[in-house]
């Protein structure tokens, strides 16, 4: 299926209700606030940056706390049960505050809603919500905005799939670091996953509107972009031009004023050589990556469908090592995937002590309606679950810890995020591979390079001294 990109036209069309929106706010005489809370990956933390983009420029400022807000809005995750019981949490909790002030609106959008049964629980179980929208529809928010302003509730899952919507503006993280979308979606259909139904079908964005949107972002003064799709290693594929990752990267890294490139997610079935060779050879890739190896047992693979065995996958982590040594590693792991066995689970142990990965994201299976793993047989309780996650997390845990040790001494070129969190005198930046370096700076160095001296590492970050 080729792209379609949504043209400027439709754009403006959306422009106006924006328009009309603002110029509502300003007939009340006050700025309204927007309470907007996000669930899940950067792909979403992305849209809500697009999602913050239309609210400013219909007028909102935001703000922290859902009581002060005149709208509440929650852009949702499907991938686990968690994020969707705390999403169905927060919006119970706000019945009460709509029945004090009915003026508030309250809209959910994201992943879950393109979910029908979800969506119909919403419809029914909460109708204090004014508005559901859909991940293929968020280009629309402005007029599903208007029309709640106006006519009162309105539900909206409707499907666009297979868009690519350019033009809606941003409203970005804090610099040095900017989320760069390149594509949506996802053909894998790895067993488990509910992404392949929420956010359709892989779609590339044109290369010349990334390296637009990347030339922009480094005149506002971003040094860093995270460049994000499902499985950027398949970009280009649906374009009509001769297009790839590699060359993409090879493309942005020309861009003067940007001084750092990641990405991710990268599947391990689609990383070329090409790839590895570019992110070898241009110094301003970073030397990190995100390679989800997902289980150690190529049984358990062939029934996630990832389709790479354990050994093809050690065999690509090899030929990485080689080519970039100082490479940072990391990984996702579901512990507890359906018929997994105890012997199954070891050799995920086995992998992680093969690779030596600097950090794992790991999570117990969850269940997601509407997957072919859902309806697979279990063999392993809840509680066994359980103790072979905490012995999977006791294990990296000396791994990462003994990884960061060897930092001790080193001299890193960090790139000044922010302060800290944890400590307001503190503070925070990133190395190369993406680690966490902390330190007593000044604020003026925020979003500059420094290089700091490590004295002190634990297990997730490093302190140091800022060096001459
Ligand atoms: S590659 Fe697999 S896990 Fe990743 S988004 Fe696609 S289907 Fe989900």
């Amino acid at each position: 299926m080729k792209t379609k990109t949504i043209s400027l036209d439709q754009m403006q069309e959306q422009a106006e209700f924006i328009k009309k929106i603002f110029a509502i706010h300003r007939q009340h005489g006050r700025q309204p606030l927007a309470f907007v809370e996000t669930y899940g990956c950067q792909q979403n933390v992305s849209d809500s940056e697009k999602i913050k983009g239309m609210l400013s420029e219909m007028g909102y400022d935001f703000c922290d706390k859902t009581e002060d807000a005149d709208l509440v809005l929650y852009n949702t995750c499907a991938v686990r049960e968690n994020a969707e019981l705390r999403v169905f949490g927060n919006i119970g909790a706000l019945k009460h505050q709509k029945r004090r002030n009915p003026d508030m609106k309250i809209v959910v959008c994201g992943c879950m809603m393109q979910q029908e049964h979800i969506a119909e629980t919403i419809k029914r179980k909460y109708p204090h919500v004014d508005l559901l929208l859909g991940t293929h529809a968020l280009y629309r928010f402005p007029q599903r905005l208007y029309e709640v302003l106006h006519q009162g509730r309105f539900f909206d899952a409707e499907n666009e799939e297979g868009s690519i919507f350019e033009g809606i503006p941003y409203y970005r993280g804090a610099k040095p670091l900017a989320n760069i979308p390149i594509m949506y979606g996802c053909n894998n259909f790895c067993t488990y996953c509910i992404v392949p139904y929420v956010r359709g079908r892989e779609r590339s964005r044109n290369p010349q509107h990334i390296l637009d949107e990347i030339q922009q972002v480094a005149k506002e003064g971003y040094r860093e972009v995270m460049l994000l799709g499902q499985n950027v290693n398949s970009y280009g594929n649906d374009l009509e031009e001769e297009m790839d990752f590699a060359t993409l990267l090879r493309e942005v890294c020309k861009i003067d004023g940007i001084e750092r490139v990641r990405f991710m997610t990268s599947h391990p079935k689609d990383l070329s050589d090409a790839l590895i060779t570019v992110m070898k050879e241009e110094p301003k890739i970073c030397k990190q990556l995100h390679l989800p190896v997902q289980s150690g047992s190529n049984r358990v693979l062939s029934a996630m469908n990832r389709k790479y065995t354990r050994e093809a996958y050690l065999e690509l982590v090899r030929k990485v090592k080689s080519a970039m040594p100082n490479i940072v590693l990391t990984t996702d792991i579901i512990v507890g995937f359906p018929g997994e066995t105890d012997e199954e689970f070891e050799e995920t142990l086995s992998i992680l002590q093969e690779v030596e990965y600097d950090t794992i994201f790991s999570f117990i299976y969850s269940k997601r309606v509407g997957t072919p793993a859902a309806s697979m047989p279990d063999v392993m309780d809840e509680e066994q679950k359980h103790r072979n996650f905490d012995r999977m997390l006791a294990l990296q845990n000396e791994i990462s810890k003994r990884k960061n040790d060897a930092y001790l001494g080193s001299t890193q070129k960090v790139l000044v995020e922010g302060i800290s969190k944890n400590n307001s005198d503190t503070l925070t930046g990133r190395t190369e591979g993406g680690k966490v370096v902390n330190f007593i700076g000044d604020q003026s160095q925020i979003g500059e390079f420094v290089t700091v001296t490590i004295t002190k590492t634990q297990t997730w970050s490093l302190f140091g001294e800022l060096s001459e």
